[in-house]
């Protein structure tokens, strides 16, 4: 399970992603991982976990992220996880405290039910919409918003000592724009797309490609997963959806090699092909 590192526009990803071993992607700049199937060191140093969905691949290092951030005295995490799976969740997470004679940490505050439309904010810059996904467990999707404060277009060019003047004088000077920084989607059927197609607004996009070619699609529809071939099509007959100047895909089959994985995107059709890049050593 070694991890990469992808430098992708204006942020680094560092993570891992493969069916049924583990999916974990860090993102320090926002202090944040989304799905947690393993837990190094320096994941645990990041205070927020976005679970996509319970399935053991994405959430067993969550239990070594708990005790690592205790052991190093970190404040406790925030975990957020879909409403419907929490409770069940909460019942692991407490069994296995029991097991090792652990001391309790108050858990009820520490994860947070995740229902689709629900906002959350990791800080005063990142915020987070989440969506609904469709897979076999309930599964939520993470488009993260960053704000940005900038000079109303009608004091550019002013000098700054003008600006500050009218500022101290309370007069608004700065506005807020946002724009959609991330997406990030756990295992899903290509519908999820279709249905939430300002996904591909997002800079940086990742997706899962369990299933690639020559292997029928069927597969990945029987399993709630999606097939590389679906990608392509999404792409041509609803482009917006995959428009992102980032995609990452991940989440391969493990009966794929790695070669397999990049010869298969090399065959991906002009306008996607150099867009998208694998959650893989190169
Ligand atoms: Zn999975
Ligand atoms: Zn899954």
């Amino acid at each position: 399970m070694q991890p990469v590192t992808l430098p992708l526009g204006p942020l680094t990803l560092h993570g891992f992603s493969r069916s049924g071993l583990a999916t974990y992607v860090a993102v320090p700049a926002l202090d944040a991982c989304f799905d947690l199937g393993h837990c190094d060191q320096d994941v645990a140093g990041l205070r927020n976990v976005l679970l996509s969905h319970v399935h053991h691949d994405h959430v067993l290092g969550l239990v070594r992220h708990l005790r690592l951030r205790a052991l190093s005295s970190a404040p406790p995490p925030r975990v957020y996880v879909p409403a419907e799976s929490r409770d069940d969740l909460l019942a692991v997470l407490r069994a296995h405290e029991r097991m090792e004679h652990a001391d309790p940490q108050d858990l009820d505050s520490i994860v947070h039910p995740v229902s689709p439309g629900d906002v959350l904010h990791l800080s005063s810059r990142y915020s987070v919409r989440a969506f609904d996904a469709t897979h076999r467990a309930p599964s939520r999707g993470y488009t993260v918003t960053e704000t940005r404060r900038k000079l109303k277009p009608a004091l550019a060019g002013l000098p700054t000592e003008t600006i500050r003047t009218r500022a101290q004088r309370g007069e608004t000077v700065t506005d807020d724009v946002t724009f959609d920084l991330l997406t990030y989607v756990g295992d899903s059927t290509v519908d999820t797309l279709e249905r939430h197609p300002e996904v591909g607004r997002s800079e940086v996009l990742l997706l899962e490609a369990t299933y690639l070619p020559p292997d029928p699609t069927s597969a990945a529809a029987r399993y709630g997963h999606t097939h590389l071939d679906e990608l392509v099509e999404l792409h041509h007959r609803c482009p917006q959806a995959l428009a992102s100047r980032h995609v990452v895909l991940k989440h391969f089959s493990l009966k794929y090699s790695d070669s397999q994985v990049h010869e298969a995107l090399a065959h991906l059709p002009d306008g996607l092909r150099d867009r998208v890049t694998p959650l893989l050593a190169p």
